[in-house]
């Protein structure tokens, strides 16, 4: 069935079962499947948006944005969801690539949007209070036909980070969402019981795919906000008893130092997932102790892999932490290659690649790109350098990209990040190639300190753990890094 299909199916299952919680909002499935029904037939008979037509959610988590999300996709369009953070520039190159026939904001995040639309002439709508934006609009009810079959039908247009070069549009159709979202759902035992915590942005494929999707197709609960805070975690879990969150690196980092986390009561709480980036394993003792749970999973992925990839389990976490683990996600396999193209030997730096059916369809109208991702035999490359080691489990060392060249010698950041990451003064680090006239590139480290520390104290740390051409020849110390909406770091912004 299209996805949309599951929001139907689960008004007749468990039609009073609440479906989204957005603040004060609470919904059941019948309420949401009703509002997206209405909204799709607004969307084609006032807007005159077709099958194929891509639309633009500009929109922060929200009650709003699950209407609209399924809205589009129930009408045979494309849903495109956008940072609301994006300037308006950064915006019209999208809207452009995309050629988008109509823009959704709210309030909370117009002005860059509406800029952008005014510019190109474009359609826009602006919707701040769903429910009763439906009651005053769709009073003359006449629904569109639901094809369930389509499922080889182009669905969602994800624009990916671009922390390198401009943004790319990745292109799923139903059938990947499903097997995506059928993934996650058994893989973290979804049921419709489940209550999934949603702060991170929907506009990433992690929050929108694994558990928008997922839980969708399972019937679980979703309880959303705009956006994340350690305070919104803490108090969500402990009001709203939820039971799964996936969260970036940093949001865990960030709420394990935060001073109420001995006092709240997470005890409903399942799954802690997190994904996206590294963390490195000192880190991620440090926050399992915090949260005083063992309960975590480490996912490994990229938006063109649906996100699927790799999974790390609870019970690996205590001698493995800092991988990405051993198995791949279901649905789907990896493979570490190295550069003769043959599959690597145990701890033989390679490309990762994945398949399986949750990966992408294509980019979007960039077939020579497209080209490129794909092995001759159909696999993803995904950029990233890794290892696996002689217990089978996989390492990812760092992107290709990332990769230092010193002195013609290759250093991974990551094995510096994680070196660093070990001294208990360290928050969060990331550590980047800077020019040098003798070396081509010399080693630089960006650091985030939880307590004061001398950087001679540093210095000696790394020392007893690198080599010295692996040693950062420069410390910076920040307030904070930056980080992109998915709580990436933006390496290229320390570079500058
Ligand atoms: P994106 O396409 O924005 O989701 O970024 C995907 C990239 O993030 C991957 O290619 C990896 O470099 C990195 N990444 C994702 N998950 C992990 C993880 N669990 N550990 C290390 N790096 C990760
Ligand atoms: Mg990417």
């Amino acid at each position: 069935m299209i996805i949309p299909a599951y929001v139907a199916r689960n008004a007749r299952k468990y039609p009073s079962h609440e479906a989204v919680i957005d603040g004060s909002l609470r919904v059941n499935w019948q309420q949401l499947n009703q509002h997206i029904e209405y909204f799709a037939a607004h969307l084609t008979q006032k807007h005159d948006i077709q099958q194929g037509d891509r639309v633009c959610l500009v929109l922060p988590n929200s009650y709003t944005f699950i209407v609209a999300h399924f809205a589009v996709q129930r009408i045979g369009a494309i849903v495109a969801p956008i940072n609301v953070k994006l300037t308006a520039s950064e915006l019209k190159y999208i809207f452009n690539d995309a050629e988008a026939s109509l823009v959704i904001t709210c309030a909370m995040t117009s002005s860059q949007a509406l800029q952008a639309c005014a510019e190109l002439q474009l359609a826009n709508l602006s919707i701040d209070d769903m429910p009763e934006y439906i009651d005053r609009h769709c009073t003359d009810g006449s629904l569109i036909e639901l094809d369930e079959q389509a499922i080889a039908t182009p669905a969602t247009l994800l624009y990916t980070s671009g922390t390198t070069g401009r943004p790319k549009g990745v292109l799923f159709d139903h059938k990947a969402l499903l097997f995506v979202g059928m993934m996650f759902a058994t893989e973290m035992q979804y049921r419709p019981e489940s209550r999934l915590l949603s702060l991170m942005p929907f506009t990433h494929s992690a929050p929108l795919n694994l558990t928008l999707v997922g839980g969708t197709i399972m019937g679980s609960t979703h309880v959303v906000a705009p956006t994340f805070t350690p305070d919104l975690l803490l108090n969500l879990v402990e009001q709203e008893r939820t039971t799964h969150f996936f969260g970036a690196p940093v949001a865990y980092l960030l709420t394990a130092q935060h001073p109420q986390i001995g006092a709240a009561d997470l005890s409903s709480m399942t799954h802690w997932i997190y994904g996206g980036g590294p963390l490195a394993g000192d880190h991620a003792r440090r926050v399992q102790k915090a949260f005083a749970s063992d309960q975590f999973y480490c996912v490994y992925g990229l938006t063109e892999a649906g996100p699927t990839g790799s999974l790390l389990l609870p019970h690996e976490h205590r001698d493995k932490a800092g991988s990405v683990g051993k198995r791949a996600a279901a649905f789907t396999e990896i493979r570490v290659v190295n550069e003769h193209g043959e599959l690597a030997a145990v701890d033989e730096p390679g490309e990762i690649h994945i398949s399986g059916e949750g990966v992408m369809r294509e980019y979007w109208r960039n077939t020579s790109a497209t080209h490129e991702i794909f092995t001759s035999d159909g696999w993803l490359r995904t950029g990233d350098i890794g290892v696996r080691d002689a217990d089978g489990f996989y390492w990812v060392k760092d992107r290709i990209k990332d990769l230092i060249i010193s002195g013609g010698v290759n250093v991974y950041p990551r094995e510096v990040e994680d070196a660093l990451a070990s001294h208990p003064a360290v928050l969060e680090v990331a550590v980047i190639g800077v020019p040098h006239e003798q070396w081509g590139e010399s080693v630089k480290a960006c650091i985030v300190l939880r307590e004061p520390v001398d950087e001679s104290v540093l210095r000696a740390h790394v020392e007893e753990r690198l080599a010295d051409y692996k040693r950062p020849r420069e410390y910076q110390f920040f307030d904070e890094l930056p980080h992109n909406a998915n709580g990436k770091i933006l390496k290229h912004l320390l570079r500058l």
